[in-house]
């Protein structure tokens, strides 16, 4: 006899009062309903962090049942109708709740668009992505509660399998997509891709190309927050699909030798540079400056004689490689680009201040790129160390935590973390009688080089003489009736 979840479980996946407005619905329009997918699967799993979307189907009238539904609740939400689709949503206190119509669908070969008509709840099953994915609990109250499992998804739930619900040829090429989406699921989930459903993606992953970037993108994102992102990468790599979707992760990959000497393996170091940030930080685009730290090894990388393999300007090159990834992977082009580039700019640069002789100058100068993202930078820092010699590892992050204490200590004397500019340009203008000039930008280079370099103090009174002297040097006089006033 086929295995089936406990009745109380299956009761208390249910038991949300939005359901019972469906049960409902179901008998009052005569339609059969089921719930579906995500909700099912992690509330079987009992995940910490569940789906926070439910997925309907309904055998008929699924625009009807959705409008039917959100007209029942208090407040009514406002439903949004996808009718070439098929489909309906509406939001319902945080909840996102997706009605679609029972269907069958398949793709051609050549196109990507579906042809669609009326179909069983087998259908819409059998055109599911995985077998844990496929999982039904019946909702109309003839039937409510009953489990519908026609590709023993919960077998694959307990065995933690990930497994196409047909042969996975045809589902893969119904939906390329679908093959990077077993990758994300194996990552968040910890499960492991049946052989030869991993075999499938293997053969069919040139086909990931049809796919549109941003979906691409949403599963990356998904495989990146993940506990260990690494299971994922490792996963991509093994499938082909990296080579595919991130080439330049790929090239990371490999070692080479000359004279003896072999340099570590960027793509092993990366992702695990990208698991060390992900156990201290759930910051999405951290977890990306981790990934694309690296990432212009490949480009500097030289062997010199009688010092061995070098990698001179890769966290230069490396940050200018970041905005052409982005834009190739739809990510954003805004301010998290930015601090992806920042902190592949600066990754090098607090092993720079590890040395007993480092200046207070070189500290301000950090703290001043590095602005509110220093802690952040010290993260990936402390992470980018993965040797495997304990005794080195220790050694380094003492070296980062005397590094932290120095950049304490020269915050709290000189506060360059947010530097705002004691004197301004108005300040500039005003005292000179000037107007707006390329000598107003010199002079307030001139104080902050003399802050960060410590010839001065952040400080309005030592800034101001220091513009005097310096603009004198430039020819510039003081306005006669402003002498007495600032002293
Ligand atoms: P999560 O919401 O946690 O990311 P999920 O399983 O709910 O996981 P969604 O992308 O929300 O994933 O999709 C909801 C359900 O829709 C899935 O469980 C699956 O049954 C189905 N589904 C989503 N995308 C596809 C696809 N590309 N091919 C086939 N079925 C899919
Ligand atoms: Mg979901």
């Amino acid at each position: 006899m086929k295995d089936k979840p406990d009745k109380k479980i299956l009761e208390k996946c249910i038991a949300h009062p939005l359901f019972r407005v469906i049960s409902g619905v179901s008998s009052d329009l005569s339609v059969p309903a089921y719930v579906v997918g995500g909700y099912v699967r992690d509330c079987l799993l009992g995940r910490d962090n569940p789906s926070q979307d439910i997925d309907i189907v309904v055998l008929g009238k699924g625009i009807e049942a959705a409008r039917e539904t959100a007209r029942r609740l208090k407040p009514s939400p406002r439903v949004s109708v996808f009718k070439n689709f098929g489909t309906a949503m509406f939001r319902y206190k945080d909840i996102e709740v997706d009605f679609v119509g029972a269907r069958r669908e398949s793709y051609r070969q050549d196109s990507r668009k579906p042809v669609v008509e009326d179909g069983t709840l087998e259908d819409d099953q059998k055109r599911r992505d995985f077998t844990i994915n496929a999982l039904a609990i019946a909702l109309h109250p003839d039937e409510h509660g009953t489990f519908i499992d026609p590709f023993d998804g919960l077998e694959d739930l307990r065995k933690k399998i990930i497994r196409t619900p047909l042969d996975p040829k045809v589902t893969f090429s119904d939906d390329p997509l679908r093959m990077l989406r077993a990758i994300r699921f194996a990552t968040q989930l910890d499960f492991r891709i049946e052989e030869e459903t991993f075999r499938a993606i293997y053969r069919n992953r040139r086909r990931i190309r049809i796919v549109s970037m941003e979906r691409i993108t949403t599963e990356l994102n998904k495989i990146m927050l993940a506990p260990r992102p690494s299971t994922g990468f490792l996963l991509l790599d093994r499938s082909g699909l990296l080579e595919e979707i991130l080439p330049e992760i790929h090239a990371l990959k490999g070692i080479e030798k000359r004279k003896g000497m072999a340099h570590k393996d960027v793509f092993l170091h990366t992702i695990q540079v990208l698991d060390n940030v992900a156990k201290k930080s759930d910051n999405l685009w951290l977890r990306w400056a981790a990934l694309l730290h690296d990432i212009a090894k490949p480009a500097t990388k030289k062997f010199v004689e009688g010092q061995g393999w070098t990698f001179h300007g890769h966290d230069f090159l490396g940050s200018k490689m970041v905005p052409r990834i982005f834009r190739r992977l739809k990510l954003p082009m805004n301010e998290k680009m930015k601090y992806v580039q920042k902190l592949v700019a600066l990754h090098l640069r607090p092993i720079a201040l590890t040395t007993n002789e480092v200046s207070d100058s070189a500290v301000r100068r950090l703290l001043f790129e590095a602005g509110d993202d220093i802690e952040d930078l010290m993260l990936l820092c402390e992470a980018d160390i993965t040797s495997k010699n304990e005794k080195k590892v220790k050694k380094h992050l003492e070296n980062f935590r005397v590094v932290r204490e120095k950049l304490k200590t020269i915050e709290e004397k000189d506060a360059v973390r947010n530097f705002q500019p004691p004197v301004t340009g108005e300040d500039i203008m005003q005292t000179f009688d000037i107007p707006p000039s390329r000598t107003i930008g010199i002079l307030k280079e001139a104080i902050k080089e003399a802050i960060l370099e410590g010839t001065i103090h952040n400080d309005r009174q030592e800034a101001y003489q220091y513009m005097i002297e310096q603009a004198k040097k430039l020819g510039l006089e003081v306005k006669k009736n402003l002498i007495k006033e600032e002293g």
